[in-house]
């Protein structure tokens, strides 16, 4: 038993929950948002991030403290610290909180990023572009998502343009070589205090316009890169002395190199399809990884792909939903599992909900995307 904290009430928080209260815990979330996805399944303090008093609050009724981001303000972790306890601690949030500070972390690991340079001024940015050549990608060191806060340099005279643009976000910058990759992957590793590590079968990750789009599992290459993949994440857990998850951002080139393109110490978009396909979620890997609980079997039970619904799925799904024969297609053998997160307004780009597509065969669930019509309109 016992009270898990958590800080953000977004679908994570709100997945976490649904599947810590079957372990017998009870969730209290912080979120400024009315109504939040979270605190419609925990209890809520709805106040802002930064808020201290709010931070003591849910510190006072929490056993155990967790976030479902990383922007977690440096004040507030050090109230949470001293007032509760955070089992994943300051330092993995600070440093995947700074690409750069994550960059040498990795590194630091034995393990490959792609070639990078801190970028201080203009001059900075044209030396290193020059030597990186384009197109090269320019991203700010904190705070970007879903593709925000990044530039990609096409050619050199977008210099002046991308730095003055990214500058005026007051962060440091990174200039990152374009990899030219075959494919984008991810692995999600949990680790708890005792040491145990368990790495999650790896995912191939279709993004569109910078969101992700969907996660096919297992990943469409060869066994052993599947495994270099889930070894790699294994290695960056333990190098960084990890606590709970940390998902492992990956880019597989055609020659079979890999190279790390960021982490996120939280369950992650990509890992959703545990939910139905593994036989431990990361949401339940999660919570036993914070309580230190022996880690669940990380195995595959069936062929899954995940699949984004965004605010403009919305409508042409409610079109289909009821239809025979959708949810449990026989013809193509997909069960399709319906994910949807509470939300009220179904904004463009907004992440809503998602599906876990079951199969024998991971080709028949993308056939069912394709059939179904609602990802047209991209
Ligand atoms: P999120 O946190 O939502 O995953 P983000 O804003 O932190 O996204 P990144 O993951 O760094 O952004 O980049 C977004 C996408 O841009 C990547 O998934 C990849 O498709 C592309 N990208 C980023 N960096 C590079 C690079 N160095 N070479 C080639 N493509 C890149
Ligand atoms: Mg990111
Ligand atoms: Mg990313």
């Amino acid at each position: 038993g016992g009270t898990i904290g958590i800080l953000g009430g977004g679908q994570l928080g709100r997945m976490l929950t649904l599947a810590g209260r079957n372990m017998g815990y009870r969730f209290v979330t912080l979120d400024p948002t009315e109504d939040a996805p979270c605190g419609q399944v925990a209890d809520q303090i709805q106040a802002n991030f930064d808020d201290v008093e709010a931070a003591r609050r849910l510190a006072a009724r929490s056993d155990v403290i967790t976030y479902e981001f990383e922007n977690v303000d440096a004040n507030v972790t050090n109230i949470l610290m001293e007032e509760s306890y955070v089992p994943q601690g300051s330092h993995l949030l600070y440093t995947t909180q700074h690409r750069l500070r994550e960059k040498r972390a990795i590194e630091a690991a034995g393990v490959p990023v792609a070639p990078y340079a801190e970028i201080t001024s203009e001059a900075d940015l044209r030396e290193a572009a020059e030597r990186f050549g384009t197109p090269c990608v320019l991203k700010t060191a904190t705070g970007g998502y879903d593709g925000k806060g990044q530039w990609v340099l096409r050619s050199l005279d977008e210099v002046h343009e991308a730095y003055e643009t990214l500058s005026r976000a007051k962060t440091e910058l990174v200039l990152e070589q374009f990899i030219h990759f075959d494919k984008e992957l991810s692995v999600i590793a949990a680790r708890s205090p005792r040491g145990e590590v368990k790495a999650f079968p790896a995912a191939e990750n279709i993004h569109v316009h910078n969101i992700l789009h969907e996660s096919i599992v297992p990943a469409r290459i060869p066994v052993p890169v599947q495994k270099a993949a889930e070894e790699l994440a294994i290695r960056i857990a333990e190098s960084l002395g990890v606590i709970g998850l940390i998902a492992v951002e990956l880019f597989l080139t055609k020659d079979g190199q890999l190279y790390v393109n960021e982490l996120a110490p939280r369950p992650h978009n990509s890992g959703h399809y545990t939910m139905e396909a593994c036989r431990t979620s990361q949401f339940e890997q999660h919570v036993r990884a914070i309580c230190n609980l022996p880690l669940g079997s990380t195995e595959l039970i069936t062929p899954v792909v995940m699949v984004n619904l965004l605010g403009e799925h919305i409508a042409p799904l409610h079109d289909r939903l009821a239809e025979p024969g959708f949810l449990e297609n026989e013809d193509l053998g997909v069960s399709a599992k319906l994910h949807l997160y509470g939300k009220k307004e179904a904004k463009e780009k907004r992440k809503m909900g998602h599906f876990n597509l079951l199969t024998d065969d991971v080709a028949k669930a993308l056939t069912w995307i394709e059939q179904t019509g609602i990802w047209e309109s991209k």
